[in-house]
């Protein structure tokens, strides 16, 4: 597989059923023509992640949570069933200017329409060494951080980190965080983060972050890079199981 998925062109979209979240409606807090994010993962379902001026202008607070709440309405008109709703779309959600303002509006908007519903955000983790950001996250209802390298270099060759990230500050931040769920994401092919060495540290680091516990999946849809493979069920169980025996951890696969 090389190149990726169409990306997401609406601020809501789904609800689309995950595998990790059931039926998930998606919140798209960026741009539509092009995707804005702080990774360039190798295995990103959106291709890669592209630098330069794009025409296309962040939506501000109100008139996203404007289009929020127009779709929430016709959604409930409509009878569509919401288990969740998810800050995630057309790359990293941590990197809008207004995210806390827009995670207090989307709450807000979720006890009216969907109050069963949590909210919650898909992240890279790059950015929770901002403050700003720190302080917006809190207020979600859950929080699946991106933990797929547990070696600086094996970070930067997987997700490949644009701008100035600190690895070990990110891994003290989610340490510190309350109640995250790690995603960690496991390849083969042409890009390997299921070695022995590897999965020894990463098991480690987990324990030390001791999340409430890891989404432990592989890839089930086009990659920016070529030659990437889907690990083996059996694997991923492997790698889950290791975790919660040698940590307490729970983990689940998804495949
Ligand atoms: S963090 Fe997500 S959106 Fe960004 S490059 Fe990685 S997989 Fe793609």
């Amino acid at each position: 597989m090389d190149g990726g998925i169409p990306l997401q062109d609406s601020v809501v979209y789904g609800p689309i059923h995950s595998r990790r979240l059931g039926h998930s409606l998606g919140i798209n807090i960026l741009p539509v023509s092009h995707k804005v994010c702080s990774s360039n993962c190798v295995y990103c379902q959106y291709g890669w992640t592209v630098s330069g001026r794009f025409p296309e202008r962040l939506k501000k607070a109100p008139e996203l949570l404007k289009e929020i709440e127009e779709s929430f309405s016709r959604l409930v008109h409509s009878g569509t069933r919401v288990d969740c709703v998810t800050l995630a779309g057309n790359g990293e959600p941590t990197l809008h200017p207004e995210l806390e303002a827009v995670i207090i509006g989307l709450k807000a908007l979720r006890d009216v329409y969907f109050p069963k519903a949590p909210v919650g955000i898909l992240s890279d983790s790059t950015q929770i060494t901002r403050h700003k950001v720190r302080q917006a996250i809190g207020w979600l209802d859950v929080c699946y951080m991106k933990f797929d390298a547990a070696e600086e270099s094996t970070w930067r060759r997987i997700n490949d980190p644009l701008g100035h990230t600190d690895f070990q500050a990110m891994i003290r931040v989610l340490h510190e965080l309350p109640d995250v769920i790690l995603q960690s994401m496991f390849v083969q092919g042409t890009y390997d983060n299921t070695d022995d060495g590897h999965l020894a540290t990463w098991i480690d680091r987990v324990a030390w972050i001791h999340p409430q516990s890891v989404q432990v999946y592989t890839i089930d849809r086009p990659t920016a890079a070529a030659g990437i493979t889907k690990v083996p069920r059996p694997i991923l169980e492997g790698i889950a199981a290791r975790l919660t025996e040698a940590t307490g951890v729970p983990a689940e696969v998804f495949d």
